[in-house]
């Protein structure tokens, strides 16, 4: 499937943890959305072609030494490292079924870090109630952790979202928001996804 990268956006955003990249740890949370294993081959949400504007200035992460290359870590070892159904989703560009993850609905005060990497990339600050059954948020938590790339494989055109650090898949952003600051509609899955609370976003940002 030819994946090519789209717009560079950069969203305002009202909190600045541009420099946030969760590090270390790795297995601590691994399996914690095990039980999640519903899945679908396709998604059913319209489509869309997005489109917004800038106006969050970029800076970029510090790269640590001691920082783990997930772009290297192969098929095998994400196998070993996640559940099958973290595997399916965020290596294998799967979806879980609609309402079966456990974030559609959650309401907490907090941050989402990337199952595969722990980076944060969402915040429970742009979350929204979709209705689609799929935990929905109107930016990402930082522009920088975010990828983007065309997808296609449903017969029109989609634009996938995956973490740029560890190249997970994470969901799709669709324009069809028109209610929210931004208008877009980050559809993520629940299972490619691991809360963590306020207080605990705060201390990742003091250690970066
Ligand atoms: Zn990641």
């Amino acid at each position: 499937m030819p994946r090519k990268s789209l717009l560079t956006r950069r969203l305002f955003s009202t909190i600045s943890f541009s420099r946030i990249l969760a590090l270390g740890a790795f297995g601590r949370t691994f399996g914690v959305l095990g039980s999640e294993s519903h899945l679908s081959a396709s998604e059913t949400e319209p489509a869309a072609t997005p489109s917004r504007q800038s106006t969050k200035p970029v800076v970029k992460s510090k790269k640590r030494s001691d920082e783990i290359d997930y772009l290297r870590v192969t098929e095998a070892e994400w196998k070993k490292r996640l559940s099958p159904a973290q595997f399916d989703v965020a290596r294998k560009h799967g979806t879980e079924r609609a309402f079966s993850g456990k974030y559609h609905n959650d309401k907490k005060d907090g941050a989402y870090r990337c199952v595969c990497c722990k980076t944060l990339v969402f915040d429970s600050q742009h979350k929204f109630d979709s209705g689609t059954g799929w935990p929905s948020f109107w930016q990402p938590f930082d522009q920088e952790v975010i990828g983007e790339s065309a997808d296609d494989t449903l017969g029109y055109p989609r634009t996938e979202v995956h973490c740029k650090r560890c190249n997970a898949h994470l969901g799709h952003v669709f324009n069809d928001a028109p209610k929210t600051p931004t208008g877009l509609r980050y559809c993520i899955n629940s299972v490619c996804l691991v809360f963590v609370s306020r207080k605990e976003v705060d201390e990742i940002a003091a250690e970066q």
